[in-house]
C-alpha cells in the first residue's frame, strides 16, 4: 500500500507539473495572440420574448492557435484573468466590439438599433480604470453609450461591494447599461440587487436547462423574474436550447432570451449578414 501510495503521489505530482506547464505555455502564447490575429469575436443574438425581435448581441472571445487549435474561453479567459493579461485584452475586446456594433447600426438605418453586450471580468472591475476604458472606446468608435451593456458576474461584485457599486454608478451615469451575468448561481444573489445598481440580470443557464423537468428550477426562475421586475430590473434567460424552454420563459414574463435554439455565436461577418 505504501509503495502504491508513493507511485500515486509521483503520478499526481507529474500530472500537476504538466498542468502548470500547460498554463504557463498558454499564458505565453496568449500574450501575443491578439497581435498575431489569432483572437476574434463571435456574436450571439439576443431576442425579445414578447415579439421575437432580435434586439442585441453578446460578444464572445474566440482563440484559434496555429498548433493548439481552438482553445475554450473557459480555459484561456481564466489564464488571462489569473495572469493579469485580461487588463490588456479586455480593452482590446471592448474597442473591437464597439467598432463592430457601430457597423451594425450603420447598415440597419431606420431599424431598431441593436445593443452590444460585452463581458467584463472581475479583475477588470477591480482595476479602477474601467470607466476610462469604456469612455475611450465609446468616444473613439462613436457607439452611443446606451447601446453598450456590460456583463459582470456576481462574484466580481461580491468581493468589494462598495467599490463595485460606485464604479457601476459611474458607468450607469455615462449611460452604459450594467447586467449581472450567471445570476442565481451565487447564494447572495437576491439580496445583492438592493445594494448593487444594475439594469438587468441574466438567469444562469443551469436554471434554464432544467426549467421543463425540475419544478424547483421553474419556481426559482419565476421568482427571479418577478423579483427583478418589482425592482424595475430586466431579465435575460441564457442557454435556451429548446422551444419548450422559450415558451415557458415567455409565459412567465421573462424579457429577453439567448441560446442555441435561437442562434449560435457566429463570426462578426456572419452576424452582419443576418442582422443587417
Ligand atoms: P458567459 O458570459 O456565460 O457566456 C455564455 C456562454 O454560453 C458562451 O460560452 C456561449 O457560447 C454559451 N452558450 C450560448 N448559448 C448556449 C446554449 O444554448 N447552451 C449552452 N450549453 N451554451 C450556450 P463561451 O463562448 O465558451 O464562453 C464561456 C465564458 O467565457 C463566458 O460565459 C464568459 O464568462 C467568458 N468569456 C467569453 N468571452 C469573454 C470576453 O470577451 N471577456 C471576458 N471577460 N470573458 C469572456
Ligand atoms: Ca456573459
Ligand atoms: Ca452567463
Ligand atoms: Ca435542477
Amino acid at each position: 500500500a505504501k509503495v502504491a501510495g508513493k507511485n500515486c503521489f509521483r503520478f499526481y505530482s507529474r500530472a500537476m507539473d504538466q498542468a502548470v506547464e500547460r498554463r504557463v505555455h498558454l499564458e505565453h502564447e496568449l500574450r501575443g495572440a491578439w497581435d498575431r490575429g489569432e483572437l476574434s469575436l463571435a456574436y450571439q443574438p439576443v431576442f425579445r420574448l414578447v415579439d421575437g425581435a432580435m434586439i442585441g448581441a453578446e460578444a464572445l472571445l474566440r482563440w484559434k492557435h496555429p498548433e493548439l487549435g481552438v482553445v475554450a474561453p473557459s480555459v484561456f479567459i481564466d489564464v488571462a484573468e489569473q495572469s493579469g493579461l485580461i487588463e490588456v485584452l479586455g480593452p482590446q475586446v471592448l474597442r473591437q466590439a464597439c467598432a463592430d456594433a457601430v457597423r451594425w447600426q450603420e447598415s440597419r438605418k431606420g431599424e431598431e438599433p441593436l445593443f452590444l453586450a460585452v463581458n467584463v471580468s472581475p479583475r477588470q472591475l477591480r482595476n479602477g480604470d474601467l470607466p476610462d476604458v469604456v469612455e475611450a472606446s465609446l468616444r473613439e468608435t462613436g457607439l452611443p453609450a446606451d447601446l453598450l451593456h456590460l456583463e459582470l458576474t456576481e462574484t466580481a461584485v461580491i468581493g468589494d461591494e462598495r467599490h463595485a457599486s460606485s464604479l457601476l454608478s459611474q458607468l450607469r451615469g455615462m449611460g452604459v447599461k450594467v447586467w449581472l451575468d450567471d445570476f442565481g448561481t451565487g447564494f447572495s444573489g437576491l439580496s445583492h440587487l438592493r445594494r448593487v445598481p444594475v439594469d438587468g440580470v441574466k438567469i444562469d443557464r443551469s436554471f434554464v436547462a432544467d426549467v421543463l423537468r425540475d419544478p424547483d428550477d421553474l419556481a426559482l426562475t419565476t421568482a427571479i423574474i418577478a423579483m427583478a421586475h418589482s425592482l424595475g430590473i430586466l431579465v435575460v434567460a441564457e442557454g435556451v436550447e429548446k422551444e419548450g424552454q422559450y415558451a415557458i420563459l415567455r409565459e412567465r414574463g421573462c424579457d429577453f432570451a439567448q441560446g442555441y435554439w435561437l442562434g449560435h455565436p457566429v463570426t462578426a461577418d456572419e452576424f452582419m449578414a443576418v442582422a443587417c
